[in-house]
Order: C-alpha cells, then structure tokens, then sequence
C-alpha cells in the first residue's frame, strides 16, 4: 500500500460531518463531539498493527512499534475551538495516520524505528482559557495547582470535566512517561496566517514558534465633565493609550518579523460624557528572537510613561504571561526544506506566530520541527478556514517524506 493523500482529504471531511455543523467544526475538548471525534479516530487506527491508549494527561497515542525502540513522533490534535475550522490540529493527526499506515506497509509492520502518532489533549484551551494543556503536561511544564480550579463559562471546574473524560488531573506528572525513548518530533499544520499564500507558495519550514510578552498596562487620569474641563486642563487616560496603540505599530515594524497588537481597550467611566479617568488596555508583543522580544517590551514600557507624562497621567504595568522563543532543531528544519523541495519545488523558512503543542514538545528537549501548509486567505479559528486539496495532498507527501528522512536520521544516533 502507498501513501494515499486524498484518503487524508476524504476523512477531514468525514470528520467534519461528524463533527461539525452550520457554524463549523465543534470539537471542543472535554466535550460530547470531541470524545465522539477521538471514538472515530479509535476506530480507524484499529485497522493498524498497533498498540493504543490514553496517557494520564488524557493525550492519544497510538503506537506503531519498529525493530528499534528509538522513536519517531508525529503529532497533530482533534480539538478545535467553538465554530472553528476543519483542518486546525486534524490535518496534523489524519496526515500522520496517513503516513503510519505507510510506514507499516512497507515494512511489513515492522518499521526500523518506532513510530508514535500522538493527538494531544486539549490544544486550543478554548473551554478553560489554558493552551496546550495535554502537551505541557507531556512536558513537564504543567502547573496543576495553576489550572484545577479554572473554570469555564458555566462555572464548571477544570478539573471536574476531565474527571468526567476519565482524566483525574492530579495524575498528569504521569504523563512525563510518554517521553521515553523519543528521538524527534514532526508536526504538520496549516500556516492560519497570509504569508505562503502571498508567496505563492504551498508549503513552508516553520522556524520556531514565537516568544510572548502579555501585558495589561493601565493608564491614570482624571475623571471630569466633558462639558466644564477645558481641553488644556485635562487628564485623559485614552489619550495616553490611544497614543500607545499607534506607538506599537512603530515598534514592531523596525523588526522583520516581529507583531505587536493592543487587542483590549477598556475605558472608566466609560459614558459619553466623561472624560476617561482610567484606561485599561492589553499588548501582545511577539517574536522569534528573544532579545527583540525583550527590546520591544522595554521600548513599549517607555513610549507608555512619554506618553501618559505628555497627558499627565500615569502608567502601570502589570504581566498576564509571557513564553521564550522556542527554536527548532538545526538538522530537522534541514531535512524538512529537502522534503518540501522534493515535494513542491521551492521553500520558505518562516517563524510562527500561533503557539503550538510543538513548542512544548521542544521545550521537553526532543528534537522537533514543523511544517506549514498554506491557508486560503490566512483565515482559521472560523468556519472558512480552507486549504487547497492540492496543497492538502502535497503536505501530507510532504510529511510522508520528512518522517523518511527523520527515520533514517535516527537510526544514524547511536
Ligand atoms: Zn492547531
């Protein structure tokens, strides 16, 4: 049997219909359709020479197992976020079922190394606000005691709905296990940004994932009626941080990569017919290189106090979160520009934006890389998230290709 890319196309599409309705692809984790789409992806992974279970942070493993126990991992995730798109995380996790069966094709079952395809619990973070909650806890980066009590917008706790999925939270240090043994981590993802499809490109190296600086900064002023306070005697919060939203703009744009966004703007009192005595706003400053990262944090810090001394204000700031920049491995990202060449013609290096559970993986010291396929439009978390078939079919060859290519790498380990 040869690898199949359209039979990847086929079930997307089957897992859509099962899983999705009129507002998109509903396969929130912890929830009815999520356990639903991992019972059909159970019943297609039964057909393989395979060993299966749930790990104790609630990811899925599926196991093909080589003459040696050094490991290969391919990982993707079958949760989305409410009315999101069909390819987010499931074209990861159906590309790798395609190449597993593959690999146990030509091989006769028993491939020359290991080979493990994982679709990690809970990607999105979607119910409770906390990403890559399955592949933290593979990680050993996982906080249980910052996550139990979390809880979503019915006032249902964290920990009660994995309780309900048959995932007891206080077990997920357990979950450290599934890292036994692993060589290399391979992950294929559509890009959910417009930049391969500017290039004209299908398929794209993905660097690293972006490091993060989450800030809310809060700009004092004074309260006043906006009929009596003349304009020069005013101390206007939103002036401060509507000056700080442009700022940002500059900041970024000195680096080539790099994205900053003020996403949230609260204003107190917030009626019409005040001046705004208080203003509360978000940033959101991204990227590859930590010292840029770092940089642009401080240099928002400081066009924050001109700012709020030029509106006599003053500023705070205080930190939601923040991530390090994850590289990739030097060697994988190598093999993975030769197997796009192969595949497509031409490559692009690119960082990413979005986190994902990669990030995590790397972060744990295996080496990892991963793959972007292009999206139409740059659109996903939507319901018009898309991708070209053809572009599908050439990422799943493309992944097909990498894990040759990083099969052979590993053998080569001593
Ligand atoms: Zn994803």
């Amino acid at each position: 049997m040869s690898l199949n890319p359209k039979r990847t196309v086929a079930e997307l599409k089957e897992l859509r219909a099962l899983t999705g309705n009129e507002n998109g692809a509903q396969r929130v984790a912890w929830t009815d359709t999520w356990l639903k789409a991992r019972d059909w992806f159970a019943a297609k992974v039964k057909e393989l020479p395979i060993e299966h279970h749930y790990d104790a942070a609630g990811n899925n493993w599926v196991t093909l197992k080589g003459t040696s126990e050094k490991t290969l991992l391919i990982g993707g995730h079958l949760d989305s976020v409410p009315n999101g798109g069909w390819l987010d995380g499931a074209l990861n996790v159906l590309a790798g079922l395609e190449v597993l069966r593959r690999i146990a094709a030509e091989f006769d079952d028993r491939p020359p190394v290991t080979l493990r395809l994982v679709d990690w619990a809970d990607e999105e973070g979607a119910r409770f606000g906390r990403s890559l909650l399955g592949s933290s806890a593979f990680a050993g980066t996982h906080s249980i005691e910052a996550d139990r009590l979390r809880t979503d917008r019915d006032g249902m706790q964290l920990e009660d709905a994995l309780r309900r999925c048959g995932v007891d939270i206080t077990r997920f240090p357990e979950a450290r296990k599934e890292q036994k043994n692993a060589k290399a981590y391979l992950e294929l993802h559509i890009e959910q940004g417009p930049v391969l499809e500017r290039m004209g490109l299908p398929l794209g190296v993905v660097l690293g994932t972006k490091g993060v600086e989450r800030h809310i900064v809060t700009f004092h002023g004074q309260e006043a009626h906006s009929g009596s306070t003349p304009m020069n005697a005013r101390r206007d919060a939103l002036a401060a941080a509507a000056k700080l939203a442009l700022e940002i703009r500059n900041i970024a744009k000195k680096h080539e990569d790099a994205v900053c966004t003020m996403g949230s703007v609260k204003t107190f009192p917030g009626i019409v017919t005040a001046v705004v005595g208080r203003c509360e706003v978000t940033l959101d400053q991204r990227d590859l290189n930590r010292n840029v990262l770092a940089g642009m944090y401080q240099e928002a810090q400081e066009a924050s106090k001109q700012f709020a001394s030029e509106e006599h204000c003053t500023v705070e700031w205080s930190r939601l979160w923040n991530i390090e920049p994850i590289a990739f491995h030097p060697h994988l990202l190598d093999l993975c520009e030769q197997a796009i060449r192969e595949t497509s013609g031409t490559s692009h290096r690119m960082p990413s934006g979005p986190l994902h559970d990669a990030a995590e993986v790397s972060r744990a010291g295996i080496p990892t890389v991963m793959m972007f396929v292009q999206s139409l439009k740059g659109i996903s978390h939507n319901k018009i998230e898309d991708t070209k078939e053809e572009h599908l079919e050439m990422s799943v060859a493309a992944l097909d290709r990498l894990a040759s290519k990083t099969m052979t790498w590993i053998q080569q380990q001593p």
